[in-house]
Order: C-alpha cells, then sequence, then structure tokens
C-alpha cells in the first residue's frame, strides 16, 4: 500500500530541469555537477550537450530529492531551469532553443537544408528495388526508403521479403552510395536491420510499442520515428524521449497523416505539425505524402506543400510499376515522374531558404 503511494507520488512529482553551466566552467565543475546529480536519490536519467558556448545538462526523474541538491550553489552552475512540457530530451528548452542538425553519411538533415527520401514502399522484386533505387538517387534523393518487414493490417496480405531482402538493402546501399532507411518491426532482427542500413524507422503502428523504441534508442543508428495514425503531438514527442534516453541523439520525426472523420483521402495530412513541431522539439521534422494520401495523384502537390510550410524533408514512395505493387500500390509515384516531382519540391524548398540535402 505504501509502495503504491509513493509510486504515484513520484510520477505526479517528475523532475524536469536543466542545469545551465557558465560558458568558462571547466570540465572538472561540469563533472561534479553531474555526479551530484548521479548520487542524488531522485533516480535521474541525464543528457549533457556541449554547444560551442555552453554546456548543458538535462536531468529527468523523480523530483522528490531535486530541490534539496542545491545546485545553484555548485561551481560552474549558471542557472537551473524547470522544463515544463511532458516531453524532457525532445523539447526546444533541452538544447536551449538550438534547432538539431544530423550529419548521415553524406545526407544532411536539419535546418538549413531539404532531405528529400525516396524509394520503394518495400522490396519486392530485388532488381526492381534496385533501379527504383538508383533512379530516385539520379532525380537528388538523399536517402533511400526500402521496407523489408510490413505491418501489414491483414496478416494474410503480402508482409515483406523479412531477413530474405536484407541482401538487397546492402546492394542499394552499395551502388547508390546513399544512407538507407528500412523498418525495424520487431526487437528480435534489430541487429541484423541495424548492420545493413544506415537509418532505422520506426512505423506508425510502433510509435508506442515503448519497448521497441528502448531497442533501437540502443542501436547506435539514427531513427525515422513516425507518428502514430491517432498519435498527439505530445504523444510523439515522448515517444522520441524513449529513444533519446537509451543515448541515441539523431531521431527524425515524421508526420504521415491521422485519422479523422474524412474518408476520401487514406489519411489526413496534419502541416501544423512543421511550425508547431518548430516551437516545441529541437529535432528534425519531415513529411511522408504517401501514406497520409493513399493516392499519387495527391502526392506532388503534398510534397510542394511540405517544403513551402519549412519541413526539414520528405519522405515519398516511387516505384517503376505501382500498379504492380504487393504493397501500397496506388500511392506510389511512378519512378519516372520523381525527378519532376524532386524539381518542384527544391524548388519549393529554396523558397523558405533550404538547399537539397546533398549535391548532385
Ligand atoms: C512505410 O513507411 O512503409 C509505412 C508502413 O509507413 P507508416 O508506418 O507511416 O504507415
Ligand atoms: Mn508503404
Amino acid at each position: 500500500m505504501q509502495k503504491r503511494a509513493s509510486a504515484r507520488r513520484g510520477s505526479a512529482n517528475l523532475a524536469r530541469m536543466i542545469v545551465i553551466m557558465h560558458s568558462d566552467a571547466s570540465e572538472a565543475e561540469i563533472i561534479q555537477v553531474e555526479e551530484r546529480l548521479r548520487q542524488s536519490e531522485a533516480n535521474l536519467h541525464l543528457k549533457r550537450t556541449d554547444g560551442e558556448e555552453l554546456t548543458i545538462i538535462a536531468a529527468v526523474g523523480d523530483a522528490s530529492a531535486v530541490d534539496a541538491m542545491q545546485l545553484e550553489s555548485l561551481a560552474g552552475v549558471d542557472r537551473v531551469m524547470p522544463i515544463s512540457k511532458p516531453y524532457k530530451l525532445a523539447s526546444s528548452e533541452a538544447r536551449q532553443h538550438e534547432r538539431s542538425a544530423f550529419q548521415i553519411g553524406s545526407a544532411k538533415i536539419g535546418p538549413e537544408h531539404f532531405c528529400l527520401i525516396a524509394g520503394p514502399c518495400t522490396v519486392e522484386d530485388n532488381q526492381r528495388a534496385i533501379d527504383d533505387a538508383v533512379a530516385s538517387s539520379a532525380a537528388g534523393a538523399s536517402m533511400i526508403r526500402a521496407g523489408i518487414f510490413k505491418p501489414r493490417t491483414s496478416p494474410f496480405a503480402f508482409q515483406g521479403p523479412g531477413l530474405a531482402g536484407i541482401e538487397t538493402l546492402k546492394e542499394i546501399k552499395r551502388i547508390t552510395g546513399l544512407p538507407v532507411v528500412s523498418e525495424l518491426t520487431s526487437a528480435r532482427h534489430a541487429e541484423a536491420l541495424a548492420e545493413a542500413v544506415d537509418v532505422i524507422q520506426i512505423g506508425a503502428r510502433n510509435m508506442q510499442n515503448y519497448n521497441l523504441l528502448e531497442v533501437v534508442g540502443k542501436l547506435e543508428r539514427p531513427v525515422l520515428l513516425k507518428r502514430g495514425l491517432s498519435s498527439t503531438l505530445d504523444e510523439l514527442l515522448q515517444a522520441a524521449d524513449y529513444i533519446l534516453k537509451e543515448g541515441q541523439e539523431q531521431v527524425i520525426l515524421c508526420e504521415r497523416g491521422i485519422r479523422t472523420f474524412e474518408t476520401a483521402t487514406r489519411f489526413t495530412l496534419d502541416l501544423n505539425v512543421i511550425p508547431y513541431l518548430k516551437l516545441q522539439t529541437h529535432l528534425p521534422v519531415i513529411i511522408d505524402p504517401s501514406h497520409a494520401a493513399g493516392d499519387r495523384r495527391l502526392v506532388p502537390a503534398m510534397s510542394r506543400a511540405a517544403a513551402a510550410v519549412g519541413a526539414d524533408g520528405i519522405i515519398v514512395e516511387t516505384t517503376a510499376e505501382p500498379e504492380l505493387a504487393l504493397c501500397d500500390g496506388p500511392q506510389q509515384v511512378p519512378v519516372a515522374e520523381i525527378a519532376d516531382l524532386a524539381k518542384a519540391v527544391f524548388a519549393h524548398a529554396r523558397l523558405v531558404g533550404r538547399a537539397p540535402s546533398r549535391n548532385f
């Protein structure tokens, strides 16, 4: 009984703070603060960020012992500020409102660039997937997408080639030289997929699979985290915290359409997320117009809209003969049209001050 009461009190009193060190704080002073935080009874999770000017330490955990620590009296500490949001490590405050930018292989993702990720929904025919990737690269894609584990609504639908597709992913990487993004649906394939690809995708259906999020957070691979079909942005950012707390700093968020009363399109693309998330998080945010629309005729317009509203990139499905695809055929753009789509999208990105994230 007593234990339950204290657990309840603990979660209500979650500590949310960042410790901002003086710009001239020494390494020894920073370590002393980290040690004080670690030694507390508050069971804090720490994340240190060394900026050009200053070092900040975000601390999240049980608040009960924090006040007693008197951190502000320690040498080198400038300020201790509370983080007011339910998400902590993903919050803008955790990085002093500075936006994160990542270099992933040859691709840049961050506030100055526009990252086009393109490729087939799924590796179905090996050679076709490779050809789709090569055409996407020629069109200016910075990364290639291709799924091998597919989370299908029906257990009787094609589930992707599974591990049999791993060699094709490696081949795509080898031939294009571009980073490859692919979805992980089960922790048991984590190591194998991480060995083959550069970015691990967590799909919409697994955004709240917290155990899987902790597994990918440990894989030492950047993560593309998609918003759940019916998840709020607060939930998305707290899901990102699950990955960040494991030490993986390179998390890219992705809006891919949400469930609304509207059934004319597959999902409703929520473009509000771009300006909203820029206020709330330091993480890059991209748009998936393909899964949102479910209809390739809508994809070029929504891709341009995403660029114009300031997205850090888009992820688009494209394949040679979409009508033959076993998965997501209606929404895949014919690969013969991907260069035109890319050109128009880059033009819109330039209008908001972003260069394509790769020279081509
Ligand atoms: C995908 O990108 O192939 C996919 C299944 O997307 P989502 O998880 O957004 O449905
Ligand atoms: Mn798909």
